[in-house]
């Protein structure tokens, strides 16, 4: 049995704390390794490796790290293949989405790589007669990331490039369900020249993720995972004075209007709500249809597309979404649709009696379709995360805006229609923090910065792009005069321009 071990200090570290998780083939329902899950003690000790690692990395040219960033982006490239295997083998998902998830990790790595440009400063002359004051941003120490299993490789590369190339030291505690993937990026990352000690991988559960709230010389935590999980972290680390952005869970809304090209629609709801099983926190989990002429459309168009998922494991190249990440996940999943069952809701599409010949133990559940859903049901007002999708039928846009902006998440939401005025009101009035207009999964690049509002993100700032800059730096404002400028005497009152 294959062990997943700690990466700490440029090397494999062997868990020491005695407990275990086992990492499951969701295809198939069979244990294919063991993680070590870290102790207190265990954490601590990798934290001291990062704090070692800090001064030298603080103080190394940020054209010199974004030379290891470009490495390693290249070292990734040539090892695509391998590592989109390693997100399929322990995620579940098909392999040309664990790519496609990959690449966008790679673009936030391309990102950090300008880190030159990105971490300069501004510089004001004469802010008073022969005084000069400019502001920098400097590293903040040993930063933390949390991360959930649904982006195995993605989300870590939100949060570790930038925080890298802006000179502070990196411990990465991954989901315990899917960790392989994060070990071969820890060994890349040295391959490209990273300084051993700069970047760590130490695997856990509450124990490990408490001890990073608690430790004292982690300075911040970046986390992504469901809402419980992050309103906890962002308390508790807060509480014990560090920096957080906790990124939580969704339930996202694409509103159809009657002017929207129906088939356009019904494409973007099948990839957006069935892509990766639902399974992305950026998934389309409500359809909202103004109009009842529209809900019919849709429920008549979507349902055979339903039928006809391809659900396959995520190896298969024909697949169009593979199994669940775990047989709990999957019984979860399975109880919502039970759940919407009996709250009354319309089950049009029953993916609940998949089976899949040869794969009987892995945790397959087919495409469901609700209609006639209600904001007041537990399958509206709850996160699924699964191939569920429900149709909720509004008499006109203004209830549909509604809608969505009393719904406690607020992560990502679409709008999809002819008319300019509608989308652009859309833009401006809705309480989310991404927006898309006939793009159903409005996913912003690594250059600008992801994050929801409401419950959906606890923290100031947003992921990646100029965010992730602010997060990992803190602003030092210096204001200078040389001596012919000074004059004798002490003064007492507040300093004015003079
Ligand atoms: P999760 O909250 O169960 O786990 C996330 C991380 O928290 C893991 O590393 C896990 O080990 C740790 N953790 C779990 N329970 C803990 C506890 N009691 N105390 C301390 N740490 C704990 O989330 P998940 O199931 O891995 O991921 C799916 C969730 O993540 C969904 O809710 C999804 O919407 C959300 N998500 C959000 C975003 C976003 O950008 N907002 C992106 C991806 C996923």
């Amino acid at each position: 049995m294959r062990t997943i071990n700690h990466f700490v200090g440029g090397q494999e570290v062997q868990g020491k704390s005695g407990r275990t998780a086992e990492v499951f083939n969701p295809a198939t329902g069979e244990v294919q390794a063991k993680v070590a899950l870290a102790s207190k003690a265990e954490l601590d000790a990798a934290v001291k490796v990062a704090a070692a690692a800090f001064p030298g990395w603080a103080n190394t040219p940020p054209l010199t790290r974004a030379r290891i960033m470009f490495k390693f982006k290249q070292l990734a490239d040539e090892r695509a293949d391998e590592i989109a295997a390693a997100i399929t083998a322990e995620h579940g998902k098909v392999l040309s989405d664990a790519k496609g998830e990959l690449i966008r990790g790679l673009e936030v790595v391309e990102f950090a790589a300008g880190a030159p440009q990105l971490l300069k400063g501004e510089f004001s002359e004469n802010v008073g007669t022969n005084v000069d004051s400019w502001a920098i941003r400097q590293p903040l120490g040993v930063v933390a990331g949390i991360t959930p299993f649904n982006f195995p490789a993605m989300v870590p590369m939100w949060m570790f490039p930038i925080a890298l190339v802006a000179g502070n030291t990196f411990i990465l505690k991954p989901s315990e369900r899917d960790p392989g993937p994060t070990m071969l990026i820890a060994k890349l990352l040295k391959e490209a020249g990273l300084p051993d000690g700069v970047f760590n991988v130490v695997h856990g559960d509450k124990e490990a993720v408490d001890a990073i709230l608690e430790n004292p010389e982690i300075q911040a935590v970046s986390f992504v995972g469901s809402t419980p999980i992050a309103e906890y972290i962002y308390h508790t680390g807060t509480a014990h004075n560090k920096r957080v952005q906790a990124l939580g869970g969704a339930k996202n809304h694409m509103i159809v209007m009657p002017d929207a090209d129906m088939d356009q629609a019904t494409d973007a709801l099948m990839g957006a709500g069935y892509g990766s099983a639902g399974e992305r926190c950026m998934a389309i989990s409500v359809a909202v249809a103004v109009g009842d002429k529209v809900g019919d459309t849709l429920i008549d168009k979507l349902s055979p597309k339903v039928r006809a998922l391809k659900v396959a494991p995520g190896t298969d190249p024909e697949a169009e979404m593979g199994p669940l990440v775990t047989k709990q996940h999957f019984e979860k999943v399975k109880s919502y649709v039970d759940l919407g069952v009996k709250e009354g809701a319309k089950l049009v599409v029953d993916g609940r009696t998949l089976k899949l010949q040869g794969y009987e133990n892995g945790y397959f559940l087919g495409g469901c379709l609700f209609d006639q859903v209600k904001p007041e049901m537990r399958i509206y007002k709850e996160e699924i995360f699964g191939p569920v999708l429900s149709v909720v039928r509004v008499p006109d846009y203004a209830s549909a805006v509604k809608l969505v902006n009393e719904h406690e998440y607020g992560n990502g939401t679409a709008i999809f229609t002819r008319d300019g005025d509608a989308a652009r009101d859309f833009a401006s009035k809705i309480k989310v923090g991404m927006v898309g207009v006939n793009v159903p999964i409005p996913v912003p690049m690594a250059f600008n910065s992801f994050g929801g509002w409401k419950r959906s993100l606890f923290g100031d700032h947003h992921m990646h792009g100029p965010e992730g800059i602010r997060f990992y730096t803190r602003l030092k404002t210096i204001t200078s005069r040389w001596p012919t400028g000074i004059r004798a005497g002490a003064e007492f009152v507040m300093p004015t321009m003079k």
